[in-house]
Order: C-alpha cells, then structure tokens, then sequence
C-alpha cells in the first residue's frame, strides 16, 4: 500500500509511540485520525501530523466502549470519506504480582480490577477497534486494508505483568485469525512488539536505572519512536506481510 493520501486510524495518539506513528505516517502524506482520551495532547499531534506535511483530525474516545469505537469509524468514514487501516496503538500498565508470598503469608494478589482494566484497554480496545475498522472497510469495497496491532516485548512473559502479557499475546493472536479471516478481502494484518523505547516515561526515570535498561540490551540502547513507526508503515507498504509480529527490540529477546 501506498500510504500517500490514505485514511488510517491510530488510537492513543495524543502521546509516545502513538504520536510517532501518527506523525511518521503524516510525513509519508497519510490521512490521519488520531484518537485519544485528551483532547490537548490530540492538539499537539495533529499540529505535529501537519507540520510532518500531512492531514488529521482529532478523535476523542476511550477504545474499551464499544459505544465510542462505533461511532468513532462511522465519524472517520464521514469525514474523511473512506477508510485504509488502523493501528491498534492504545494501551495501559497496571503492573504487580499475581500473589506476593512474604513470611509465611500472602501479602497481596493481582486485584481483578487491575487484571480487567488492562485487559478492556489493551485486548478488548483492539477486538472492539479491529472489528470496526473491518467492517467499514469491508463496506467501502476499499482494494486493500491494513490493520496493526501494537504488542510488546512483554508478550514473552514479563514479571509482574500477568495481564499485560496476556494482552500483548492476545493482540498476535487477533493479527494471525484475522489475517486468515480477512484475506479472502484483501485485509492484511500484523503486529509490532517493541521492545525498550526511549519515551516519555523513560526519559524520566532515574539514569542508574535507565542505564541498567540500555545494559540488556544487545545493541546498548534504547530504541526511538520512530523504529517502531516504521515496523508499521513496513506491515502497511508490504503487500505479501501478513499474520505475523515484527519483535522491534534491540535484541532483547
Ligand atoms: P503512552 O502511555 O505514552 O501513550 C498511550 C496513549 O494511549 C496515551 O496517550 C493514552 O491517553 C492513550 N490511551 C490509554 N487508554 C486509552 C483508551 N482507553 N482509549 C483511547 N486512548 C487511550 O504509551 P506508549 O509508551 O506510547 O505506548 C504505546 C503502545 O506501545 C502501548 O500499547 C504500549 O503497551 C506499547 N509499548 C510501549 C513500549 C515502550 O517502551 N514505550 C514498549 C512496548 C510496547
């Protein structure tokens, strides 16, 4: 696909990875609908998405109500008339241990609150974002669609991260059935799993601690936003890529 002039959703834009995708595809003059919960920091992106030499507009809604995400394309598609791809980008941390076992006794549990929160964002946000941006493009009749789910590294099993990774699994699991359940419409799917990358949150945290990061990994430092922007403008502009997850790490693995 060739991104120039293309209509492609990205959620959890107003910020890190998703602005980056958002303004890399804006650079390659795509049309972009940015969404997210903040409206200034929407703003920011779509100044940022312009100024890259591209079109946005700004959509606030939260992926994990099915309410929101449907009238989220049906407004995408109105607006912008049509509909190429969407980047399944938002996500949330709500990290801890499935049990801390201390003394003789358990200390705590993964609450079902912090398992479901992340869970609703992260798997269902994708599910709800997946379906939608399908059945749109299946109604415009468009030639070729693309839909990018963003994983993680953690999808191998990270500590003290039971319901992250069971997302970021799930989320390679929904690019690899719907890459066979799309094909037959020319719908090609794909996942990114980045590993460390040098956003927001790290730049703030202490430098003995961000220096340990950059240590495991094998290329010794951090990846940047725009290398995982470009694992998925590669799964857009591929046309033989499908079902399959681009681990963008540094090695880490
Ligand atoms: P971030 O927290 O900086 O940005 C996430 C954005 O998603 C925020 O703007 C937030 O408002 C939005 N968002 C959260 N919940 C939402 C909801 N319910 N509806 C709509 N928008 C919502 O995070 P980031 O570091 O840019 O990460 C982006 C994605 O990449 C996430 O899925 C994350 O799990 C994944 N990831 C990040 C890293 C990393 O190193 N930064 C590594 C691996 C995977």
């Amino acid at each position: 696909m060739d991104l120039n002039q293309k209509v492609v959703v990205v959620t959890g834009a107003g910020r890190g990875l998703g602005r980056g995708i958002a303004t890399y595809f804006a650079g390659k003059g795509a049309r972009l609908a940015c969404v997210d919960l903040s409206q200034e920091d929407l703003n920011a992106t779509v100044a940022a998405c312009e100024a890259a030499g591209g079109e946005a507009r700004a959509y606030l809604a939260n992926v994990a109500k099915e309410e929101d995400v449907e009238k989220l394309f049906s407004d995408v598609v109105a607006d912008f008339g049509s509909l190429h791809g969407v980047v399944n980008n938002a996500g949330i941390t709500r990290d801890g241990l499935l049990v801390k076992y201390k003394d003789g006794e358990i200390v705590s549990k993964m609450s079902l609150q912090q398992w479901q929160a992340v869970i609703d964002v992260n798997l269902t946000g994708v599910f709800l974002c997946g379906r939608e941006a399908a059945a749109k493009m299946l109604e415009l009749g468009v030639e070729e669609g693309v839909i990018v789910n963003i994983s993680s590294l953690a999808r191998q099993g990270s500590f003290g991260q039971s319901n992250y990774a069971a997302a970021k699994t799930g989320v390679v699991a929904l690019a690899e059935v719907w890459a066979k359940e799309l094909a037959r419409y020319n719908i090609r799917t794909g996942a990114v799993a980045p590993g460390t990358i040098n956003t927001d949150m790290l730049a703030a945290m202490k430098p003995e601690a961000r220096e340990r990061l950059i240590q495991a990994v094998p290329l010794r430092r951090l990846g940047e936003a725009e290398h995982v922007a470009r694992s998925v403008a590669f799964i857009f502009e591929t046309d033989y890529f499908t079902g399959r997850c681009i681990d963008m790490d540094g090695g880490l693995r």
